[in-house]
């Protein structure tokens, strides 16, 4: 069995999600309220791959909500991570992505340390980012929307905003070895990482996001933003793709220009429909097909039978063992979104 550990994007989020799920006694609740609900399953699901293959899982709700990490509930985030994942692990699940900002708050406060959830062992072994797919799909974005809007990716340059996260790194290293585009422009706020960034793909300029934007064919957003960011359409090139992989999305603004092409990154179509209701509460275009990569990646694993942590730490996302992933992912009818 596989697992999701998923979270809403803010509060007025969960609010409205609360009564669509009819506890409208919940609908008008503020941050304390969700900072003290236990994880939750919200459904179990059943999917099938391109091959025949079927699969069952299980999503569950951490109650975490990004507006903890603005307000520095940070126990508070913390505890609705760990709990989920201990809930997942006492349900016998297999395989569980941690997604979104979970992995995010696993790393950042360093839960490695805290094994034990009262009378429970955590087994890392279970869980997975879903990074390396993630990374893989958005590469993929990359590569097959830019020749559709004209951009020829050898003589392009992208600007990558989280160059240095998990996510941001791997999409790097694929971008200037595998694909080979002309300029990588890496944005971030911390210097030092920038620096071992650059050493380590061996190309690249370090620069803020104000001065890459007007310069990017393409650009990717993989930072960990809690809220997205306004963007100027006139500072932009007049054609421009831009792959939001940030969830919540790094792009606050919708843009009707003609030549601004916005892409959900970092999500999969599948072949055949998945009955579940998850992606139409987190309004996905198309909810029964189309899912975040994360959540793909531990159905892949499960699909696989590979039952161990694919995708852990930071910045440890081989070319490998993306091209690995990526092969399950075609295998069992995942394809990446390519539709604005
Ligand atoms: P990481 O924490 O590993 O990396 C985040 C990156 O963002 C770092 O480079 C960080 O560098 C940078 N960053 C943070 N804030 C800012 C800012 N204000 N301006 C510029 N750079 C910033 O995150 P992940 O790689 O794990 O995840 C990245 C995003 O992808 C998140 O939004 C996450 O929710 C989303 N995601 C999407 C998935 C999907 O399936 N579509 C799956 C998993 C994650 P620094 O701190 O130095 O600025």
């Amino acid at each position: 069995m596989f697992g999701l550990i998923g979270h809403l994007t803010n509060l007025e989020h969960a609010q409205s999600v609360a009564r669509d799920l009819g506890y409208p006694e919940y609908g008008s609740q503020g941050l304390d309220f969700w900072c003290s609900a236990p994880p939750f399953v919200v459904e179990d699901i059943k999917v099938t791959s391109a091959t025949g293959q079927v699969i069952e899982g299980r999503y569950v709700e951490s109650c975490f909500l990004p507006e903890m990490l603005a307000t520095r509930r940070i126990k508070a985030a913390t505890r609705k991570i760990l709990n989920a994942m201990a809930h997942a692990q006492k349900l016998d699940i297999n395989i569980t992505a941690l997604g979104g900002f979970s992995s995010i708050i696993f790393e950042n406060f360093k839960l490695e340390q805290i094994r034990r959830i009262r009378n429970l062992e955590l087994d890392f072994h279970r869980f997975t980012t879903g990074n390396t797919h993630t990374a893989y799909i958005i590469c993929q974005q990359v590569e097959q929307a830019a020749p559709q809007y004209g951009i020829d990716l050898s003589k392009a340059t992208v600007a990558v905003c989280g160059a240095t996260g998990d996510i941001g790194s791997a999409v790097c290293r694929w971008l200037s070895q595998h694909t080979g585009v002309k300029d990588l422009l890496l944005v971030a706020r911390n210097r030092e990482r920038l620096d071992n960034l650059k050493d380590e793909i061996g190309m690249g300029q370090i620069m803020g996001l104000e001065e890459a934007l007007p310069q990017a064919d393409v650009v990717v957003w993989v930072a960990s933003m809690p809220k997205g960011i306004d963007i100027d359409p006139s500072k932009l090139k007049q054609t421009c793709l831009m792959v939001d992989g940030g969830y919540p999305k790094n792009i606050g603004s919708q843009f009707s220009h003609p030549g601004i092409h916005v892409l959900k990154g970092g999500i999969v179509e599948h072949t055949l429909d998945i009955d579940w209701r998850i992606m139409h509460i987190v309004a996905m275009d198309v909810p029964a097909r189309q899912l975040f990569a994360c959540f793909a990646e531990s159905m892949l694993l499960e699909f696989e039978k590979w039952h161990t942590n694919f995708s852990w730490g930071r910045n440890q996302i081989t070319l490998e063992k993306m091209e690995k992933i990526g092969a399950a992912s075609v295998k069992h009818g995942f394809r990446p979104l390519l539709t604005t």
